[in-house]
């Protein structure tokens, strides 16, 4: 056989591979079969890194069993040496030998780097493509994107069945350059292409949908092998990967740090239930250049803005709701039809809405904690709605300003005790999960018939526990944050947005953070524990009530941007709104164990009617 023959049909083998091949590591054949087992019932397209196990040659036997366990299973064997980022510590011949009885262990396909492929005598080669194995040939620069084509040439000259470009990003634009380079390639359909790192994690989805034969993903969060890696059930469930295509349009939430954000789930979980062929994407950056760049040549059709762009952003909109300007900070940008961004602020409507559907607003003596970005938009918008705003910050000379800016007051610490108020809102990140400040508040501040923390992680913060303690109703940070998505979600589509599901998920995905947290900090916890908290949800995370209904002043607040507003105050397709739900906050913030806490809109809903 030639050497520039590929080893067996690059036409079955395509036949058998999906979009996503699921990366299996463990430190012992025993656990990677173990793994393996497990996921091939859902993905059947596997890589197993022999590399990771310290005999790889002696695990072959194994793998022959797994394979002739579970037909179905389409497997890569990778043994990268420690030279080309792997973790194999052979010789080059060690590695060949390694790989030349994949074939017989029942592998599909072998993973050789460009680098050995270049060392390696053309005999022994060819020795390994005479097993009749598929040949994949790749390339990992962990420095950065550069010199794609040349790369390209190089293994192509080696006529593989796939092959295989892993440059790192080190910003946005880096996924811009493997986008192009697959496209030019389009001809090619046995190219995989992928950018490590956090700022690559867009080009997982990206990249298929430029034209990557199929991309990597974790078996689980917490089992990466490579840096931006993305869990398999992840890339499947939230981001759609096998319904990805060119048509598919791109939406994304910008900002520092943003892997762990809930947006997300949050937002493609509504994408996907209104039947909306868009995927929404954790866009890690710094740089607004550097995002504005991606939002233009992807494109890019809408962007939750957040820190550190709000502020920097607005400058580079077309134009902006008048609120916007006023709060001096954006969250939302849409990219027109005309291709200019128009910016929203929609942190308002997430503090607003929930409790207009609780008081009314006009009239109402609130207090607002902090004077920082979330503060300003709910002083902003409050005092909007007509509220009497009292503000509280570390920093007095902020608080001035902002009072100054807004038509507030600002209030001192020793005044609380024997001041009332109807709501209290914590809009400083005192009593998130890491955040080691001592409370703002106590029992003898809370003269308030509300508490409203903005903070959503942990599930029950301090001042919601506290707040619980008093039986004073309250309303917890996730009902902002679903409610500010829901909002960005009908500006860029036109659809109501489904608010219910968007809570669900987003409780349900802080509920199994807790646990795995919980399962981490325990000495005994093995990864093993996380996984299953993964792959099965738990029955504690119940369904959440239906949220309430759009506030008519909500809707009317019409930003001044026309054809923006246009589509988000007149929805023309998509399935109505649901009914309103009245124990939205009763069922979502009431914990466990709360059975003697009066629950938070049962409460404020009888207090609202007084
Ligand atoms: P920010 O712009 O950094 O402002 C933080 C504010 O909190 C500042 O006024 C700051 O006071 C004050 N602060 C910080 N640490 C403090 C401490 N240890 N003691 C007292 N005050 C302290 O942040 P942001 O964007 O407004 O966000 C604030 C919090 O709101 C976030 O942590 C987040 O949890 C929450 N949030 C939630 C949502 C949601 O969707 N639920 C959305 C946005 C924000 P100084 O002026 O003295 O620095």
């Amino acid at each position: 056989m030639s050497l520039n023959v590929p080893g067996i049909a690059s036409h079955f083998l395509r036949s058998r591979i999906t979009k996503v091949c699921v990366a299996i590591a463990g430190s012992t054949p025993a656990e990677m079969i173990e793994k393996a087992s497990s996921v091939v019932k859902e993905t059947p397209f596997l890589e197993f890194r022999l590399d990771y196990l310290e005999k790889p040659l002696l695990a072959l036997p194994k793998f022959r069993q797994f394979f002739a366990d579970n037909t179905v299973a389409t497997g890569i064997a990778t043994c990268r040496r420690v030279a080309n980022g792997g973790k194999f510590a052979g010789s080059l011949a060690a590695e060949l030998e390694v790989l030349t009885k994949c074939a017989a262990a029942g592998f599909h396909l072998v993973d050789l780097e460009l680098e050995s492929a270049e060392a390696m005598k053309k005999a022994d080669l060819q020795k390994l493509r005479d097993t009749g194995i598929g040949l994949l040939i790749s390339h990992h620069d962990f420095t950065g994107t550069r010199d794609l084509d040349s790369i390209f040439t190089r293994i192509e000259a080696f006529h593989p069945d796939f092959i295989k470009v892993v440059p790192t990003a080190r910003a946005l634009v880096d996924n811009l350059t493997l986008i192009r380079f697959l496209e030019r390639m389009n001809d090619h359909s046995n190219i995989i292409g992928i950018c490590m790192g956090d700022a690559g994690i867009i080009s997982r989805v990206l990249g298929v949908r430029a034209g990557s034969a199929f991309t990597f993903a974790a078996a689980t969060l917490g089992e990466e092998t490579g840096p931006g890696q993305i869990a398999a059930r992840t890339l499947i469930e939230t981001y759609r990967i096998e319904q990805v295509d060119a048509a598919t349009k791109v939406y994304g939430v910008a900002g520092n740090p943003i892997r762990s954000s809930l947006s997300p789930i949050m937002m493609n979980t509504a994408f996907r239930r209104e039947t909306v062929n868009a995927v929404y994407l954790a866009l890690q950056t710094t740089r607004l250049s550097d995002l504005l760049k991606l939002v233009h040549e992807i494109p890019i059709q809408g962007i939750s803005v957040t820190m550190p762009l709000k502020q920097e952003i607005l400058s580079h909109l077309e134009r902006t709701d008048p609120l916007s300007a006023r709060i001096g900070a954006c969250n939302t940008v849409l990219r027109a039809l005309d291709g200019k961004l128009y910016g929203f602020n929609t942190d308002v409507a997430g503090i607003t809405g929930p409790l207009e559907k609780r008081m009314p607003l006009a009239g109402a003596r609130i207090l607002v904690l902090g004077a920082g970005g979330a503060a300003r938009a709910a002083v902003f918008g409050l005092r909007e709605k007509g509220a009497s705003v009292f503000i509280l910050n570390r920093t007095a000379e902020t608080a001035q300003k902002l009072a100054r800016q807004s038509g507030s007051k600002t209030i001192r610490h020793e005044a609380l005790a024997k001041t009332s108020f109807d709501a209290i809102i914590n809009a400083t990140p005192v009593g998130m999960a890491g955040n080691k400040a001592a409370p703002l508040l106590e029992a003898k501040d809370l003269n308030t018939k509300l508490v409203f923390d903005l903070v959503y992680n942990p599930l029950e913060t301090p001042l919601i526990h506290l707040a619980r303690q008093l039986s004073i109703p309250y309303i917890t940070g996730i009902e902002m944050f679903v409610h500010q998505g829901a909002r960005q979600f009908e500006i860029w589509t036109g659809k109501p947005a489904p608010e219910e599901e968007m809570f669900r998920v987003v409780l349900h995905a802080l509920r199994r953070q807790a646990e795995a947290d919980a399962t981490e900090s325990k000495p005994e916890a093995k990864p093993a524990a996380r996984q299953k908290s993964e792959a099965k949800p738990k029955p504690s995370a119940k369904p959440v009530a239906k949220p309430p209904t759009k506030p008519k002043s909500e809707a009317k607040s019409k930003p001044s941007a026309k054809p923006v507003a246009k589509a988000a105050a007149k929805p023309k397709s998509g399935p109505k709104p649901k009914p309103p739900a009245k124990r939205l906050a009763r069922k979502a913030d009431k914990p466990k164990s709360s059975a003697k806490a009066k629950p938070a809109a049962k409460k404020s809903a009888a207090k609202a009617k007084k």
